[in-house]
């Protein structure tokens, strides 16, 4: 299962190539996306309500994040969160939520 939607703009940043797929090992959804060209996973929990978990850098080479300017090593060495993007979860889940299989 995969869908793809239009790009959502959240607070001056611009999200686009965004890919909805079931996660593998819990009971969730992987959200990647791109930012300015670089990607990132939104790791969302299927609860009742649904709910944000993480944002992971997946970066496919070493480059400074444009969001919160750390220097990222590439996926899988650089899978961390990016707390910046954190902390815009609930905002960024809000605008994707419509296009989410979920009830
Ligand atoms: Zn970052």
């Amino acid at each position: 299962m995969e869908i793809m939607m239009e790009e959502v703009k959240v607070r001056g940043l611009t999200l686009k190539n965004i890919k909805v797929n079931e996660a593998s090992g819990y009971n969730g959804m992987d959200i990647l996306f791109t930012i300015q060209d670089q990607q990132y996973n939104f790791m969302i929990a299927k609860t009742n309500p649904i709910m944000p978990l993480n944002i992971l850098h997946r970066f496919s080479e070493k480059s400074i994040c444009h969001v919160c300017n750390r220097t990222i090593y590439p996926y899988p060495v650089g899978n961390q969160p990016c707390l910046e993007l954190k902390k815009l979860d609930k905002l960024i889940l809000d605008k994707l939520i419509k296009f989410l299989p979920v009830k």
